[in-house]
């Protein structure tokens, strides 16, 4: 190439080629995530034949002769240019659409000096514009047909949604039947947008504050703070504005640079004028204690009925005067009705209270007196912290969050089954599976981005089985779907493992040498041939013998579950049942192989990693091991730790009921939210003798605080996170906190000095490196080596791996 001796692997293209060698040939409708198309033409080299020849889709050949960059090829980008140019708008016709400046078509323009107004062809193809999406612009007349969204809407993101329409100079992009975008099944991913090389699918302002050229902005590499997939995203900022501009994805090997739609462009909330920016006390006159909204009071039979409601009842504006209708549960509480019973206090004020009456709580009743929920939305940092406020403090191991309402079912029988609570591997190695069930979860809604890869490995061939009562979109892109009765995953899983066995697909030295209690198995699922699990699934018995020979004769198998395994009242048999399976057929341990519950909060496992719960220390240590107890006592330097486990989320209500916790510190909890009991958690709250609130919203919980401290968002501190792979990131400051509200591990900090603690942790980097030091699965890593994509733990070598096996 270009006179160099060049050496490519078998089937390696021409510009694959060049690239190792560190010869840049420009290119508009390629992009190396999505298969070549070669339609552009930008990228044309000199093979030696009559014709220039696409380097993204010729395959170099031995002895070929190369150039990559000849005066006759350069001539033909450039008159290339000159024609696509001529048929481009201009740029900032209309302020409702914006550019990010990222223009690769502008950017070739000023390679080769061609102007817009140099151009012969009259401007605009006359297409026009799309403005029905409320988050994305299309200016059909800046489209240059390279279908570089239409791969990305379905190579990358399985969605297929982006085709295209019209004949001849009329042809554009279209979505489904040619409908305007904000009216088709588009899921507003913004892939299309990440994909388009010129600017003919652009973000549109979310804040109503016009986007700045990305030069002009400052660049922030942090982690997505919604869900357990932990997709690497950089914020653009605008600092005149103190504002997000737009949010991009970001290389690393989980999420690959792909983002849903709530990363993209759901960070809006960090700059809600609802937030809350000032610590309120309740005042005198609002006692003796209750709810105080219309929506939290209720009535009992209303709240039941609108548990699952997710109408926030909020206008698109966040306007916080709004009033919400029906008095539904669900969302922020009404303002208005709450606030006059609080009163405006300076932090020293409320932390000084707080820490007055936790201790006279505790002095009068003592440890199981007093209780901590924390956040699975908070740092690793803050979640140990708080751990250790609640436990050092208060010598109570009554300390939960909200992982007892999902996945702690999960984690009980992947302890009792694998010795580990966390995933086998990552959702990434699905490309590696013959076969992967997908079980109890609405992955395309809830995990987005890890549903990308499922309907990517299935595109190449891997067989995916869905399996849920309710038929939502992870059905359409399924080989198999089995819609089970509610309720029946064990008959129906037992009834795949009979016939695994009946059919001698399990992997038996895996069984001989891994496992135990087989035999006792065999007799237990002996009782299922599939005609009695088709009577108590309602799957019809070939479809059950289907899916058992699909699983058991596939080189590799993983499984993924959700909440629909594991929040029923046999949520541990059900885990249980994906476990015998995988091992059984020796999918534990090997590549494309595992176990998988998709962790739901963007750090749920860190938060159980940090020993945010009652049965165990940081890392899974059990808080009633007499020598797991005495080694905290030693590494915090405190005395009397509780020898016993604590109470659960559930349980500390129950016991708040009964006048036992009288006292209680939430973090970033919201019980009246999630647990399954409203009206018991009405009356809970209601009883406690006091209750701290720290929070960036009003939620219903808060109406029963006597302080509400207003919280740091996400997008105003640093700290760790941990994904549903194990994956350890960092989390970067974005934005300054709004008001008065401060960043929480600083807030646990006060409180913790004022109760008699001598904590001086002086950054989040101090705290997690006193974690990783009690943490041993952590072991090797530091805020210095998880660099921008973060480790996977346990990570032996974490200077030289991602710790990917
Ligand atoms: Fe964020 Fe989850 Fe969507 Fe990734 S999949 S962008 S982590 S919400």
């Amino acid at each position: 190439i270009d006179g160099r001796e060049v050496t490519a692997p078998e089937g390696a293209t021409i510009w694959q080629a060049a690239k190792a060698a560190g010869i840049d040939i420009p290119v508009l409708c390629h992009d190396e995530r999505y298969d070549p198309v070669g339609v552009c033409r930008m990228c044309v080299v000199d093979v030696g034949t009559p014709a220039f020849a696409a380097s993204c889709v010729r395959a170099c050949e031995n002895g070929m002769q190369v150039k990559t960059s000849t005066p006759e090829v350069e001539r033909s980008r450039e008159m290339l240019t000159k024609l696509l140019i001529s048929d481009q708008p201009p740029r900032e016709r209309d302020p409702k659409q914006a550019t990010t400046g990222d223009n690769e078509l502008l950017a070739l323009a000023e390679r080769f000096g061609v102007n817009h107004s140099d151009a012969s062809l009259p401007v605009g193809s006359g297409r026009g514009a799309d403005l029905s999406s409320p988050v994305i612009a299309v200016d059909h007349d800046a489209c240059i047909l390279c279908d570089r969204c239409v791969r990305a809407c379905d190579d990358i993101q399985g969605n297929d949604v982006i085709g295209r329409s019209g004949k001849g100079y009329s042809t554009h992009i279209a979505f489904d039947l040619s409908d305007p975008m904000g009216a088709s099944t588009c899921v507003s991913c913004g892939e299309c947008v990440a994909a388009c090389p010129t600017g003919a699918l652009t973000n549109k302002p979310i804040h109503n504050i016009p986007i700045r050229p990305r030069t002009e902005l400052d660049a922030v590499d942090t982690v997505c703070p919604y869900c357990g997939v932990g997709c690497a995203l950089t914020y653009y900022v605008d600092r005149d504005k103190g504002a997000i501009a737009y949010a991009e994805g970001r290389e690393q090997p989980g999420s690959q640079g792909r983002l849903c739609v709530k990363g993209r462009y759901g960070w809006d909330y960090a700059a809600s004028p609802q937030r809350l920016t000032v610590p309120l006390i309740r005042r005198e006159d609002s006692y003796p204690k209750g709810a105080l909204s219309a929506d939290v009071i209720g009535d009992m039979a209303g709240a039941n009925a609108d548990a699952g409601s997710n109408d926030h009842g909020m206008t698109n504006d966040g306007d916080p005067k709004q009033k919400r209708k029906g008095g539904k549960p669900g969302g922020l509480v009404d303002y208005a009705e709450v606030l006059p019973h609080f009163r405006e206090a300076t932090w020293e004020e409320a932390l000084d209270l707080i820490a007055r009456r936790l201790t006279e709580v505790y002095a009068e009743g003592g440890p199981a007196a007093i209780a901590g929920f924390g956040s699975a939305k908070c740092s690793n940092e803050e979640a140990y912290l708080f751990q250790k406020l609640i436990r050092t403090g208060f010598h109570t191991n009554n300390v939960d969050h909200c992982t007892r309402l999902c996945h702690a079912s999960s984690v009980a029988a992947l302890f009792e089954g694998i010795g580990s609570g966390a995933v086998s591997t990552t959702f990434g190695d699905i490309k590696n599976s013959g076969v992967a069930i997908v079980t109890g979860s609405n992955s395309t809604a809830n995990h987005p981005v890890a549903s990308t890869f499922f309907k990517q490995a299935r595109r190449n061939g891997t067989t995916v089985i869905y399996v849920d009562p309710r038929a939502d979109k992870m059905a359409d892109h399924a080989d198999i779907y089995c819609q089970l009765k509610p309720g029946t995953d064990v008959a129906f899983y037992n009834g795949v493992m009979h016939e695994v066995i009946r059919l001698g697909l399990t992997d038996d030295e895996y069984i001989a040498t891994r496992t135990s209690n087989f035999e006792a198995l065999k007799r237990t699922v002996a009782d299922y041939p599939p005609e009695r699990a088709e009577q108590i699934t309602g799957v019809p018995a070939d479809t059950i013998t289907r899916v058992a020979r699909a699983w058991g004769e596939a080189s590799g198998g993983i499984i993924f579950w959700g909440m629909g395994i594991s929040q029923h009242t046999t949520g541990t048999d059900n885990a249980r049942c994906l476990i015998a399976l995988c091992a059984i057929t020796g999918n534990v341990g090997k590549p494309g192989a595992g176990l998988h519950p998709l962790r739901g909060q963007n750090n749920v496992q860190g938060a159980s990693d940090m020993g945010l719960v009652p049965m165990f220390y940081p890392d899974y240590q059990k808080s009633d091991d007499p020598g797991v107890k005495a080694r905290f006592e030693t590494a915090w330097g405190s005395e009397d730790l509780d020898p016993k486990k604590g109470l659960t989320v559930t349980e500390i209500i129950g016991s708040a009921l009964k006048g036992g916790v009288r006292g209680m510190y939430m973090l970033g909890e919201n019980p009246f939210l999630s647990d399954p009991n409203i009206n018991k958690v009405r009356k809970a709250l209601a009883k406690l003798d006091f209750l701290v609130v720290q929070d960036i919203f009003l939620t219903e919980t808060a109406e029963f605080a006597d302080v509400i401290l207003p919280a740091s968002s996400y997008m105003e501190k640093d700290g760790t996170y941990t994904n549903t792979d194990r994956r350890v990131q960092l989390g970067r400051k974005v934005l300054d906190t709004p008001g008065q509200a401060r960043v929480d591990w600083e807030v646990v900090q006060d409180i913790a000095n004022r109760i008699g603690l001598d904590w001086r942790y002086e950054s989040a980097r101090q705290i997690f490196e006193e974690m990783v030091s009690v943490i041993p699965s952590y072991k090797n890593l530091s805020y210095d080596n998880l660099g921008l994509t973060g480790k996977l733990y346990p990570n032996p070598d974490p200077e030289h791996s991602d710790g990917t096996v």
